[in-house]
């Protein structure tokens, strides 16, 4: 081998870039394919904020975590969890370490963008049975025409009865879609910006096309589809206005690249960083500072409501961690760091003038640390302290954590926030941390498995 130059040596001391994981350690890569197998099982399990309850609920059980009870006595090691609405968990894994001492917070988002039903949904027109629908967080409307949706949601029956819907998930059940226009006719739309492509009162799911038989009828196909749900739920036309039900993309959670080196699924912001900070979760044992780790409801329309962070749920279950503890409540937030993990933008090379290359994220480059979220001039961000950037590296750097930093896009390019506000607020070091994704909040968002490994090492780094 030729003998390394002195400015060669300059250049490894001095300069620093985040490798590809996939040139760097290839070894990680089976490591990180078998990983993500249960990453996809839980992506298919849970496509709505409460199936993401059930499903973190039954794995946090199963590895024997058992319901906070506020007036119990804990000890280092025991595992506790807390549901807030049947919407938001917190789990936590008791530490060494006085709580004065300070929490480990890590908080992940489980809402994802979708299309929800309207109140008053179910409509006929022209010989078809159609459902109204607002849209809920920042979505790209064009994106969900044309493609296979399934209906996931719950309905309180008059009588008190809560009911499961699920349709479109069992490979016998019948899909639902929003229609779009043939390029044949689409002259005049297709002069619309895209932005205004399809309109919000043009996202109607078609759910039906036979009529009721009976010549008497003024809506036959409506009173079919309503007959067809009140056979399958027991529900009436009054009950959608006591239900919650959404409107997500019915396919499953896949394997993309001929390397396999991708995961391609709806709803993986935020639920890439639910499932490892999970998984980071469940496999710490004995940790030295106490685990707070939130999934956390609402995040896409701004952590609003009572299961979103923008409210006090997560301060009370502190207060009641120090209040059980005998700890001031102030010392431990005081003390306390927290992960606000979420998804970055991934740098795209399709669109690459959005991004500023040289601080964007990439994909299998690891996990992202983002400093500051927010628009212009970091409008709405937690622009987390450089002292709090020195700990988490630190921690990741220890681990052997493939890392790099990322910021949001090119200045002025847009924005975007996430949780790490609301935490901040509570007298919390924070900063963001979670995986780059491509093609963010369309209904088929695009993981690096090599990145969704290093993120769930990056969160047992920080519990440790
Ligand atoms: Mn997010
Ligand atoms: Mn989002």
């Amino acid at each position: 081998m030729a003998k390394r130059t002195k400015g060669q040596d300059l250049v490894e001391k001095l300069t620093w870039s985040a490798p590809n994981i996939g040139k760097e350690a290839p070894k990680q890569t089976s490591k990180a394919n078998k990983f993500c197998e249960g990453y996809k099982q839980f992506l298919n399990e849970a496509k709505t904020e409460r199936e993401c309850v059930t499903a973190i609920v039954y794995r946090l059980s199963k590895a024997g975590y058992r319901p906070y009870d506020k007036h119990a006595v804990y000890q280092p090691g025991d595992k506790v969890y807390y549901v807030n609405r049947k919407k938001s968990v917190i789990a936590t894994t008791f530490g060494e370490e006085p709580m004065e001492e300070g929490l480990r917070l890590n908080g992940a988002h489980i809402d994802s963008p979708r299309l929800d039903l309207k109140p008053n949904p179910l409509y006929e027109k022209d010989d078809m049975a159609l459902f109204k629908t607002h849209y809920y967080g920042g979505i790209r409307k064009y994106q969900w025409t044309a493609i296979p949706l399934a209906i996931h949601g719950v309905v309180v029956k008059k009588n008190g009865e809560i009911v499961n819907v699920v349709i479109g998930e069992d490979e016998r059940d019948p899909v639902f879609c929003v229609t779009d226009l043939l390029p044949h006719l689409a002259a005049k739309q297709n002069e619309r910006k895209l932005g205004d492509g399809i309109r919000g009162e043009e996202l109607n799911v078609v759910i039906g096309s036979l009529p009721y038989q009976d010549e008497e009828i003024k809506e036959p196909v409506k009173l079919l589809a309503l007959q067809m749900l009140y056979e399958k739920y027991g529900m009436t036309e009054a009950d959608f206005y006591r239900a919650e039900i959404e409107i997500v993309p019915a396919f499953k959670a896949v394997d993309v690249g001929l390397d396999r080196s991708m995961v391609g699924a709806y709803g993986q912001d935020d639920r890439v960083c639910a499932y490892t900070a999970l998984m980071a979760e469940i496999e710490m044992e004995n940790p030295a500072h106490t685990t707070v780790t939130i999934f956390a409801d609402k995040e896409e329309i701004g952590s609003e409501g009572n299961t979103g962070l923008n409210s006090d749920f997560v301060l009370h279950y502190v207060e009641d961690l120090a209040e059980q503890a005998g700890a001031d409540i102030r010392t431990v937030l005081r003390n306390s760091l927290c992960l606000s993990s979420d998804v970055n933008a991934a740098y795209d090379p399709t669109f690459a003038d959005v991004f500023e290359p040289k601080n964007a994220s990439y994909i299998n480059r690891g996990c992202v640390l983002t400093k500051y979220t927010g628009a212009r001039g970091k409008s709405g961000s937690n622009d987390a302290s450089a002292e709090t950037m020195a700990k988490v590296i630190a921690m990741m750097d220890a681990e052997g954590v493939y890392w790099q930093a990322g910021e949001l896009g090119a200045v002025d390019a847009g924005g975007g926030g996430t949780i790490a506000k609301f935490v901040s607020h509570m007298d919390v070091d924070t900063v963001d941390l979670g995986v780059p994704v491509l093609s963010m909040h369309s209904p088929f968002e695009l993981t690096a498995k090599l990145d969704v490994f290093n993120t769930y090492k990056a969160f047992k780094a920080f519990y440790k």
